[in-house]
């Protein structure tokens, strides 16, 4: 058995390392046989040298042909790289055994930015055999695919175009996907955005994918692809994966976290969220302990869950989920923990008429219009909040690959964004 894995094979101009990877099976098929589900892995999703996702792919095929079987291989990547794309740096990694260390190497890609060299290293100390383009770093992506396992995973059914659709508009009827979503969800999700009204499982790019359905079990993925009516697809794969699972989020605290990380965070929002700039919403959340503090932003494609950004106050007791750039937290989800009383002062409630009362001149205190009764001063009053405790998230357009979507949280008040 082999276990092959490639990564950084396209370019904002076209291609995708998943439809290579498809095409890679197909042909290998021939050789062997391909051994459980196809990996499609996504790692640091603050990496800077994505193309998109940040996905890498990985499989292992059953042969006793592997030289013929890298020759393959090759030749797929070859044909089916964009070598012009400026950011594309195709490398692909097979193994006969998986060095255990590659196990550690895929936690570290989903939390660090490693340098390309410390892939060259594993290489060579386990011999492993490798090809790689320009600079290489698509070496990093192939061994952390090759490494990871999921003590979670969710799937991922990618359907491509027929190369010669590439570049036209995608020909999909949406009134379908609607249909496919309402039979599936909540088994599939991200389908489609309810509050938008929008299909959003379909890229809008150059790139061979037709579209992609995610869910909790292959055979769900299958009976929403019979009922989606589109052009018709070249070919399906479905992939397991760590998309939806939250394996990037560390818990940390406050003061300690580390730029380019993914983090669940408890604090105290320390002042009302203001809007910033293009509608982004940012709040600063202080450790309980009062050593720390960390700006936390709902930037503007988070649309509507802006609201519940919003309906926060000073006091309240909430954790953030999402990644640090630029010091500031860029929130996936949020759980509010404890939320404050909010108390205002305001004029007095009449005892018989139940009205409030008005002031009754300046230093005279406050008399009902009705029935005369006075009273001295403003009484505290306890605002009402316009949000529970709870977890809230972004809507399916503004999320993030590796978040866990609420659907999958049923443990707990959850308030997913449909
Ligand atoms: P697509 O989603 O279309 O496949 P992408 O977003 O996956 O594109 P890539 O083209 O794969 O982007 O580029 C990501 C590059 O970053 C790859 O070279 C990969 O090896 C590298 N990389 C991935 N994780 C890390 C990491 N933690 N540290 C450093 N480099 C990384």
């Amino acid at each position: 058995m082999i276990t092959i894995g490639v990564d950084d094979t396209d370019s904002e101009e076209g291609l995708c390392t998943t439809y290579l990877a498809a095409v890679m099976m197909e042909r290998l098929a021939g050789l062997g046989e391909i051994r459980g589900s196809p990996r499609l892995v996504r790692l640091n999703p603050c990496v800077q040298f994505k193309t998109r996702g940040n996905a890498a792919i990985a499989f292992s095929l059953d042969t006793d042909r592997p030289e013929e079987a890298k020759e393959v291989a090759l030749n797929a990547l070859m044909e089916l790289s964009d070598f012009s794309g400026p950011n594309t740096n195709p490398g692909l990694v097979v193994a006969e055994e998986i060095p255990a260390e590659l196990s550690r190497f895929y936690r570290r890609a989903l939390d660090e930015v490693l340098e390309i060299q410390e892939a060259e290293e594993i290489i060579n100390r386990y011999g492993l055999w490798s090809r790689s383009f320009k600079n290489r770093r698509g070496l990093i992506g192939a061994l952390a695919a090759m490494g990871a396992e999921f003590e979670d995973w969710t799937y991922e059914l990618l359907a491509y175009r027929e190369p010669r659709r590439w570049g036209t508009d995608r020909e999909i009827d949406e009134e379908s996907v609607w249909r496919a979503d309402e039979l599936t969800y909540p088994g599939t999700w991200d389908t489609v955005d309810h509050h938008h009204r929008k299909v959003i499982f379909a890229p809008h790019s150059k790139d061979p994918v037709l579209f992609g359905i995610r869910g909790q079990d292959p055979d769900l993925l299958r009976s929403a692809l019979r009922t989606i009516r589109s052009e018709p697809p070249e070919r399906t794969v479905i992939y397991r994966t760590n998309q939806g699972t939250d394996v990037h989020i560390n818990e940390g605290e406050i003061p300690d976290v580390i730029e380019n990380r993914s983090y669940r965070l408890r604090g105290i929002v320390a002042k009302e969220p203001e809007t910033i700039g293009g509608g982004h919403l940012f709040f600063p959340l202080a450790s309980e302990d009062g050593k720390g503090s960390i700006s936390c932003a709902a930037f503007e494609p988070t649309k509507n869950f802006r609201e519940r950004v919003r309906a926060l106050a000073p006091g309240d007791v909430i954790e953030v989920y999402g990644a640090v750039k630029k010091r500031t937290l860029n929130i996936e989800k949020m759980e509010i923990v404890r939320l404050t009383e909010r108390r205002a002062q305001k004029a007095p409630i009449c005892p018989s008429c139940h009205r409030r009362m008005k002031s009754a001149g300046q230093g005279q205190g406050y008399r009902c219009r009705r029935c005369g009764t006075k009273a001295d001063g403003k009484v505290e009053v306890l605002l009402p909040r316009e949000i529970k405790p709870g977890f809230y998230e972004v809507p399916p357009c503004a999320r993030r690959h590796l978040s866990k979507p609420l659907v999958r949280m049923r443990n707990g008040k959850v308030y997913p964004s449909r």
